[in-house]
């Protein structure tokens, strides 16, 4: 179904074949079956498509942000109408249950929507000078070639919320998509294709990450780099960046608490806290990683999540009604599993799940697991698990509690759960995250900036704020 695409290089507009024992296999997670062989490119091939991404900016920077609306709007039209078809490529790589899969390219196309809205506000300035012989003038310009690098978790929707805000802004990309998950990023850029896209303004290279990104830091033409994944990578590139002083976006770890005070909505918290944990199961930044729960509610709530996480049907992502997938490898189950013996081994009590499936899948399938019983000498409580793995630790006063929140070097996203505003206004201000959620846990939309704090990461994705990234402020001082 992928061969022409898979074996190849998208450069300058064109499908490049290269050497077809250079290639990767991409697995389904669910069955661990093959699904296709995918080209490894690397150094040369990253050079060629910075150079291509270098020529094209020349003119697409200079188009007008209306033009470029247009291309934009076409993307979104297209990846909406084939999003059934792409959800189930999504799922077959990723392993995400089928309906999660297609709300994903929903989202995805809801960004390239967006920004191409957005192409045509990138507003200056005009400063009211001081000095009367003179007017001054700020230009947002497009910052020219920008190196993406996207995670596997969310294989359309972390392309698209990065390629959106940069083409709108008039620059030209390199994208370099996760190996667990090309087959998303190929199907994307071949819908820019078909939009219209002039050659050389988008351009994938699949392959060797260090190579790639080493090409893309070492060379000069590349002005900012966009990635989202592990802290720990996301340092290196913020480090390796600074020989050329390159701008950098990076959204990284997190280390999500919810919190579920005494007046919170009991059966909205559990459900919330439930829909939060469990997409994508748990493998999410933004995922909650801790429970704290009023001691006063802390049974009836603890009753009520216990109850929803028992209804979770685990399978293939593809069949009918499935909940939870499987974890993306090996690593991510070999995680969720040393988190929790951890966890039983200091005194933590098994609410629900507690082991991996034992379904007919070859997949690395966990059940959803609810603990309490939670001390924050934990590793669970204080690194990311991503997986579906929820520890519950009561609490009795707020100001206790927001200083557990804050105690990590994660500052993404964290939740609470409480009817009085004011309450809601004094701990969202306390609490040291780039997105708190109110009684909501899907922050994560076109229309608001989505970012990090602490080592969480810098910058912002989504909303207008998500565009300033790739614009440069020019300010013109002019005397007349
Ligand atoms: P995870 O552990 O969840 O896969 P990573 O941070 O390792 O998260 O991966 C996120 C993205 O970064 C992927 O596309 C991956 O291939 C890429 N990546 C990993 N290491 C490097 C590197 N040294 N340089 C550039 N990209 C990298």
């Amino acid at each position: 179904m992928f061969d022409k695409y898979t074996k190849s290089i998208f450069i300058n507009g064109e499908w490049l074949a290269i050497d077809p024992n250079q290639t990767e296999t991409v697995y389904n997670p669910a069955t661990l079956d093959a699904i296709t062989d995918v080209a490894y490119g690397g150094r040369e091939e990253t050079e060629k498509a910075i150079q291509a991404a270098s020529q094209a900016f020349i003119t697409w920077g200079e188009m007008t942000g209306r033009e470029r609306s247009h291309i934009l709007y076409k993307a979104h039209q297209l990846m909406l109408e084939d999003a059934d078809r792409l959800g189930e490529i999504l799922t077959t790589e990723q392993g995400k249950p089928l309906k999660e899969a297609i709300g994903e390219v929903k989202g995805a196309a809801n960004f390239l929507l967006w920004y191409a809205e957005e192409a045509s506000r990138a507003y200056g300035e005009w400063i009211p000078s001081s000095i009367k012989s003179k007017r001054m003038l700020v230009i947002p310009q497009p910052v020219g070639v920008v190196g993406a690098i996207t995670p596997w978790n969310f294989p359309a929707s972390m392309i698209t919320r990065k390629i959106g805000p940069a083409l709108a802004a008039g620059c030209t990309i390199v994208l370099k998509p996760a190996p667990e998950t090309p087959l998303s990023a190929i199907e994307i850029v071949k819908i820019f294709e078909r939009a219209g896209m002039p050659k050389g303004v988008v351009n994938l290279v699949t392959g060797d990450a260090p190579a790639i990104g080493n090409a893309m830091l070492t060379n000069k033409s590349v002005r900012l780099i966009t990635f989202t994944g592990s802290t720990e990578v996301g340092k290196h590139l913020m480090r390796e960046s600074a020989d050329h002083v390159k701008k950098v976006s990076l959204e990284l770890g997190g280390h999500a608490p919810i919190i579920v005070f005494d007046d919170a909505d009991l059966d909205k918290a559990a459900t919330m806290a439930l829909g939060s944990k469990f997409r994508n199961n748990g493998q999410t930044c933004i995922c909650a990683n801790r429970l704290y729960v009023h001691e006063s509610v802390a049974e009836e709530f603890t009753a009520k999540l216990k109850e929803k996480v028992e209804q979770l049907k685990i399978g293939y992502g593809l069949d009918e009604g499935i909940d939870l997938g499987p974890l993306i490898n090996q690593q991510a189950s070999d995680k969720v599993h040393a988190h929790l013996e951890d966890a039983l081994t200091k005194g933590a009590k098994i609410i629900s799940g507690g082991n991996k499936w034992d379904g007919e899948l070859n997949g690395h399938f966990y059940n959803p697991t609810v603990l309490s019983n939670i001390t924050d000498d934990m590793v669970v409580m204080n690194e990311e698990t991503f997986g579906p793995l929820i520890p519950i630790q009561t609490f009795t006063d707020d100001e206790t509690v927001i200083k557990k929140a804050n105690n990590t070097d994660y500052g993404l996203a964290s939740y609470i759960f409480t009817e009085t505003t004011s309450r809601a206004i004094r701990v969202s201000e306390k609490l040291e995250y780039g997105i708190v959620g109110v009684n909501d846990v899907f922050p994560a939309v076109a229309e608001a900036p989505f970012g990090g704090i602490k080592q969480s990461g810098v910058g912002k994705e989504g909303g207008h704020h998500g565009m300033d990234e790739f614009l440069e402020m020019k300010f013109v001082s002019m005397g007349i």
